[in-house]
């Protein structure tokens, strides 16, 4: 298998059965995120204990890009500090950028594909870009 070939199973694999989809009840904070391009839709909510993200889910619609890097992201940031979760988020988007390459980003490096698709690089980002929202001064969710 090829490494394109095995980068494009990661992605199917993650749109077909994405992880942590699903609303997070019981506190934490929410954002959505629309790519209007490509009419993806995403809700992120996240949960922090003691400066660690305690639990991450995601609901929406999205297209297989859109979709998997919200799925890889959860398991990417899942469990870590705060300040891990944005070192993870600028070494991704600063690879979208085209800005370094895919070292150290373990599954992640399945979308680095996209980067030659201008128009997918926001279907790439779109759940990132929602965390750094939720990192920095997410609003509360809930009433
Ligand atoms: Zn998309």
């Amino acid at each position: 298998m090829s490494l394109e070939e095995l980068y494009q199973e990661i992605i199917m694999d993650h749109y077909r059965r994405p992880r942590n989809f699903g609303r997070l009840d019981g506190g934490g904070q929410a954002v959505e995120h629309e790519n209007p391009n490509c009419g993806d839709h995403l809700e992120l909510f996240v949960r922090l204990e003691d400066g660690v993200i305690g639990d991450i889910r995601f609901q929406g619609r999205g297209c297989a890009i859109s979709t998997a890097s919200a799925s890889l992201m959860t398991e990417a940031v899942k469990g870590k500090k705060v300040e891990d979760a944005r070192t993870a988020m600028e070494a991704f988007l600063g690879m979208l950028r085209g800005e370094r390459g895919t070292d150290g980003l373990g599954d992640l490096a399945a979308l680095a594909g996209v980067r030659q698709f201008p128009l997918r690089v926001k279907c790439a980002a779109l759940a990132w870009h929602a965390l750094g929202e939720l990192l920095g001064d997410g609003r509360r969710a809930g009433p």
